[in-house]
């Protein structure tokens, strides 16, 4: 198998070395333009269909800067408690690729706009401390830098979809220009056999923080948001750094977690044969969870930056990064802590509530009146499953949060009973209307008057003598079967509880 390399198992690899891992996202902001000119910044369209001279990088052709793009950059710099440059600049990255229209990108190299800042990041239950409180790392943030996207590249013909083996390649430069924040952390040191966990919550975490700054759609299918991950090994206490890899475009949050992991056990298994290991790119195959050898740094290129002579230097006035500032609005970790207290939830329970992508349609049905019990129950069990048989997110499902407290009220009321409530839910999901609209229309209603369920209950007792023999004899937990037989002729609308009741009352002196 091709790129398949010795490895050693993951404890016995932590428990003689220390990971150091460092991440550099790329974020694509949701501004309206490109970076440069006025093209639309959208993700897809028909093949170099949103592109003019300057983002083809015409000669004659001038950059202007997009303010929001700006805007967007400040916010996330100071978001992440980084400081904010009075002064810097854009400069030229220069090299030859046929998706860079104008042989170079316009990038920031030693002066970027936010610097020094830091995230903390929350690892999940199972890693809770020796308290039980969940574990909290510090990520230090090294820089935040704005700079323009490549366009596309797609290679025709061959087998892999690699440029090797094409008969012809083809761009768009409907991304060239799209404004791409950098995200550049400090290496994360001290985390010891917690680093890929360490990543992934990371990376989370500032996916949530992004969508709630509103500066990008963070989606990582869509490329959004992308992460390049470095790892490196040194001996446990040795205090030296070791030569680093940096794999490129992990595109899961999982992925994240696994290709460290899997650099982990490839890199020791290295340093035991007594070579070293390569500084160069490598990249992630999601099918089978390894990472190949792409290009070697060694012969690292020399990008001749230097400052763009086409841009005036950026110097944001104060007075408009204070209102910035001002506008930030609740930040993701402290609005979990808020809900978590308010709505009497332990950690791990809100951990659920995140990882199903819950936590807004969760506080919007309480906020319609259902209680935080219903709400999450609703949510996590019922309708995630129905997302995940679609494949659909919970948030895109055509079920709103007030349609789930009105499900959650009927059953409360006594007016359905649970199974009564899901057949309410299909109906909604499948376009027939509110709750109560479906209720009447499928004539769902928990039957409770006596004269139906005592004619359903004779009926059962007749049918199942051998049961309601033993029910007599005093098995009571034998009235199971014929709850269930009445539950099936009523087409589960029967007060279950009740229907119990007229059993016993038929064939008990209770
Ligand atoms: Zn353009």
């Amino acid at each position: 198998m091709p790129g398949s390399a010795t490895l050693v198992g993951y404890d016995e690899a932590v428990s003689r070395y220390d990971p150091l891992i460092g991440l550099e996202t790329h974020v694509e902001l949701g501004t309206t333009t490109k970076l440069f000119c006025g093209c639309p910044a959208t993700f897809g369209g028909e093949p170099n269909t949103h592109t003019c001279p300057v983002c083809l990088g015409l000669p004659g052709s001038l950059p202007v800067p997009s303010r929001k793009a700006i805007e967007y950059t400040i916010r996330i710099g100071l978001a992440l408690n980084c400081s904010i440059a009075e002064w810097c600049r854009f400069a030229r990255k220069n090299y030859f690729y046929p998706d860079m229209p104008k042989n170079f990108q316009i990038s920031q190299y030693d002066e970027p706009l936010c610097t020094d800042g830091w995230l903390d990041v929350v690892l999940d239950e199972s890693e809770a401390g020796a308290d039980g409180s969940p574990r909290t790392f510090r990520v230090g943030i090294e820089r935040v830098h704005l700079e323009e996207d490549t366009g596309k590249s797609q290679h025709m013909g061959g087998a892999t979809g690699r440029i090797h083996g094409a008969d012809y390649s083809l761009v768009d430069y409907n991304r060239a220009g799209i404004p791409l924040v950098e995200i550049v952390t400090k290496p994360v040191e001290g985390t010891g056999p917690l680093a890929p966990k360490v990543a992934h919550a990371y990376v989370t975490e500032l996916r949530d923080l992004l969508r709630s700054l509103g500066v990008s759609d963070v989606r990582m299918e869509e490329g959004s948001l992308r992460c390049d991950v470095n790892t490196s090994l040194s001996p446990r206490g040795s205090g030296r750094w070791g030569t680093r890899t940096e794999t490129k475009n992990v595109n899961s949050l999982r992925s994240v977690e696994r290709a460290v992991h899997y650099e982990v056990e490839r890199q020791a298994a290295v340093l035991d044969a007594g070579e070293r290991v390569v500084q160069e790119t490598r990249h992630f195959h999601e099918d089978s969870g390894i990472t190949t050898s792409g290009r070697s740094k060694e012969e690292a290129q020399d990008y001749r930056y230097f400052p763009e002579p086409d841009l005036v230097p950026l110097a944001p006035p104060r007075d408009w990064v204070e209102q910035i500032r001002a506008a930030l609005p609740e930040l993701p970790s402290a609005r979990r802590a808020r809900l978590q207290e308010a709505w009497g939830i332990t950690a791990a329970e809100m951990t659920d509530i995140r990882n199903a992508g819950a936590l807004d349609l969760v506080e919007q049905t309480i906020a319609a009146g259902a209680t935080q019990a219903d709400a999450r129950k609703w949510w996590l069990n019922e309708l995630a499953r129905r997302a995940n048989d679609t494949g659909a997110e919970l948030a895109d499902l055509p079920i709103t949060p007030a349609d789930v407290a009105a499900v959650a009220a009927l059953v409360a009321s006594g007016a359905l009973n649970d199974r009564l409530a899901r057949q309410v839910i299909e109906g909604v999901l499948a376009g027939e209307g509110t709750p109560d609209e479906v209720v009447a229309a499928r004539g769902l209603a928990v039957v409770s008057d006596d004269a139906a369920l005592t004619v359903a209950v004779d009926e059962a007792i007749a049918a199942h003598p051998d049961v309601a023999d033993k029910i007599r004899g005093g098995k009571v937990a034998a009235a199971g079967a014929l709850i269930a037989a009445v539950m099936k002729a009523t087409r589960g609308q029967a007060d279950a509880s009740r229907v119990r009741e007229l059993i016993l009352a038929r064939l008990t002196d209770s």
